[in-house]
């Protein structure tokens, strides 16, 4: 059996980035830019006051200059600034020809409507004067490909002149539970039947970590009605099924998506919870690939495996590094006994101190334990224990 290394690197390997599309600059706000984004415009498109002052000529000798007029943001300023004269001037506004300095109201001594006194020792050029272009030029690149947009980012876009840009778009994700036993939300359980849990938590999932989903409900495990439901979902950029992949007689999803031509890469990974993990590729015949994921059917396994291998793959598409869950360092509170040789990854909860505490747990149907944690504690595989103290990475589980 691989390792969970080895599988991460696997499914790496077969992970694109989705190709860029065009979107109003609003929409782009969390995705990864698909192009340079060069300025149209200087920034700013004039000489523009920082202050609200007087506009004045720094090399003027006279302290006692005549106020000529007034300019605000958004006038076009017709007068001329002299050695002797001066523009009442609010922040925003362009500079008047002839002036080069701002001199702020605090500064200036008001001497009567007409006249204002200054200190000409203190005026230097430019002060208080944000020249053309001094934050960007016309056809500089405001921001590189690949750079993560953010608020600030789509502010200079949208300085730079542009309405729409070019973004990588959200992965579009299905997500399909399977299994004869499966009820959906809102109706009742019979006896031996099982709530579909994994289909909103999964979804979810996919939507913490910035997909598109699509929650496709239940198949049956039943061989005709399932490839009929899997080959509905495999246009979308990635496929998470859940449940069928293990050995039971009616775990049908490897076959069914080997004779819908999904390539299967790696089935079963050292790993606990989420030991029957499936991973395949599917080249879909006009373009692109579909990367598929069967998920193990109960629910903290389809949750780990979701978080370790579908989260980075999902990150990657949209343009972003092949990063899962963010990590962090704890220290184990109790002794932990493992129960078998695979890495684990368990509900635990960490304090401010960082002591790590593994929740009770029933195994991997039991999500109240889960529910109840705030990290996937990963104990190292090999079937040693680990003493209480022992430094231990955790994996934070996010909530948005
Ligand atoms: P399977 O992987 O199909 O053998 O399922 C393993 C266990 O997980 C069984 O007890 C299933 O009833 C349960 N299970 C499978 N799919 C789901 C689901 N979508 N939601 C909750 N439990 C599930
Ligand atoms: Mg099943």
């Amino acid at each position: 059996m691989i390792t969970v290394d080895e599988a991460l690197e696997l499914v790496r390997e077969q992970t694109h980035v989705l190709p860029a599309e065009r979107a109003p600059i609003v929409d782009a706000v969390g995705l990864v830019l698909g192009e340079d984004v060069t300025s149209q415009t200087n920034c700013p498109p004039f000489d523009k006051a920082q202050m609200d002052g007087y506009a004045v000529a720094s090399n003027g000798k006279e302290s006692v200059r005549s106020v000529i007029g007034t300019a605000a943001a958004g006038d076009v300023p017709r007068q001329v600034v002299t050695a002797d004269t001066a523009v009442r001037i609010m922040t925003g506004a362009p500079i008047p020809q002839g002036a080069d300095a701002v001199v702020a109201f605090e500064q200036v001594e008001q001497i009567d409507e007409q006249q204002i006194r200054l200190d000409t020792s203190v005026i230097c050029p430019g002060s208080h004067v944000l020249p053309l272009g001094a934050c960007l030029r016309k056809g500089q690149v405001a921001l590189s490909i690949g750079t993560p947009l953010g608020a600030a980012q789509i502010g200079l876009v949208a300085e730079s002149g542009h309405q729409h840009v070019a973004a990588i778009p959200r992965p579009g994700i299905a997500i399909l539970a399977t299994g004869n036993e499966l009820v959906p939300l809102g109706t009742p359980i019979e006896s031996s039947q099982i709530r579909n849990t994994n289909g909103p938590m999964l979804a979810a999932a996919a939507t913490v970590a910035g997909a598109v989903s699509d929650d496709r409900g239940i198949a049956p495990d039943q061989r005709d009605d399932l490839c009929e439901m899997i080959a509905s979902t495999l246009s979308y950029d990635v496929v998470a099924l859940c449940g069928g992949v293990s050995r039971g007689d009616f775990d049908l999803v490897p076959e069914v998506l080997a004779e819908l031509g999904v390539t299967q890469v790696f089935h079963r990974v050292a790993l606990r919870p989420g030991k029957p993990l499936w991973f395949g590729i599917y080249e879909r015949p006009a373009s692109g690939k579909t990367l598929v994921f069967g998920l193990p059917g109960n629910p903290v396994s389809s949750y780990v495996c979701f978080e370790l291998f579908v989260r980075p793959a999902l990150a990657q598409l949209a343009g972003r590094s092949f990063q899962g869950l963010p990590r962090g360092v704890g220290r184990l509170a109790t002794d932990y006994e493992p129960s078998g040789r695979r890495e684990a990854f368990l509900p635990a909860r960490i304090d401010r101190q960082g002591h790590v505490d593994l929740l009770p747990w029933r195994g991997s149907a039991d999500l109240t334990a889960l529910g109840q944690a705030d990290v996937l504690a990963n104990l190292p595989g090999g079937g040693r224990s680990v003493p209480a103290g022992t430094e231990i990475q955790c994996l934070r589980m996010p909530v948005a």
